[in-house]
């Protein structure tokens, strides 16, 4: 993929395993249990994009689509001013838009094209990508549908990322494997549609305290090496 830029994470460790950051023109998905940081990563990955290219972000806007509620301005703030960033400006340069169902979430992507044209838009944070689709279509008898509008979503998505340049970090829930008796009884949410539809997959998983523990899987080019970071009061940190 050509003229692909990179977003710091703000954690070195975890730039490491990326090969720099988050990259535009893909789609990261970041999966793990709840509190293991794929909200508090979203947001500080909206702050970064805000910083200059030597600063390692993109001095460009993020769009945050909060699904769950869970969008915390002052934590935002929090954030913006530990990266020398002015609180208020932070957050002004955060488009956040709730979505209230998947065919909401959805039409927000389809109009989001209007907004990037306008604004310098460096990222698309989609928190959580799944949650509607999975609770609106329950069990095997709507899989087939619930697939096909993701995988609708998810080609959207990086169609976007690839003509505007910009990068999509989607967060994604784990769901347990009961079948499995060896190995981890716990596996991404969305299937195929999303295993194949994320450019990169990001693993986080809990450590002691506020310690957590993040690989990347599924991915022939990347080792599947382990690296730990905090959070913290100043947000997500080495
Ligand atoms: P879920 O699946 O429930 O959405 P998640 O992966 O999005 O979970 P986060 O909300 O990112 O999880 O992480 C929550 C955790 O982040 C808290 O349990 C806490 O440990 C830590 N955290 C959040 N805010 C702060 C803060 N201000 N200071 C220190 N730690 C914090
Ligand atoms: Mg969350």
């Amino acid at each position: 993929r050509r003229g692909i830029r990179r977003i710091s994470t703000g954690v070195k460790s975890l730039d490491e395993l990326l090969g720099g950051g988050i990259e535009t023109k893909a789609i990261t998905e970041l999966v793990g249990e709840f509190g293991s940081g794929k909200t508090q990563l979203c947001h500080q990955l909206s702050v970064m994009v805000q910083l200059p290219e030597d600063k390692g972000g993109l001095k460009a806007k993020a769009l945050y689509v909060d699904t769950e509620n869970t969008f915390r301005p002052e934590r935002i703030m929090q954030m913006a001013k530990y990266r020398g960033l002015d609180p208020q400006e932070a957050l002004k340069n955060i488009l956040y838009a709730r979505a209230y169902n998947s065919d909401h979430q959805m039409m927000i992507i389809e109009e989001s094209k209007k907004i990037i044209e306008k604004e310098n838009i460096g990222l698309i944070v989609i928190d959580s990508l799944v949650a509607h689709f999975r609770s609106e279509y329950p069990g095997r008898e709507n899989l087939a549908e619930r697939q096909q509008k993701l995988n609708h979503h998810i080609a959207q998505l990086l169609r976007i990322a690839d003509i505007y340049n910009v990068a999509v970090v989607v967060t994604n829930q784990v769901v347990a494997q009961p079948d499995v008796f060896f190995g981890n009884p716990l596996k991404p949410a969305g299937g195929n549609v999303i295993a194949h539809g994320a450019t990169y997959r990001v693993w986080l998983r809990k450590g002691k305290e506020n310690v957590r523990i993040a690989k990347i899987f599924d991915s022939p080019y990347h080792p599947e090496r382990e690296v730990t970071f905090r959070i913290t009061e100043e947000g997500v940190v080495d």
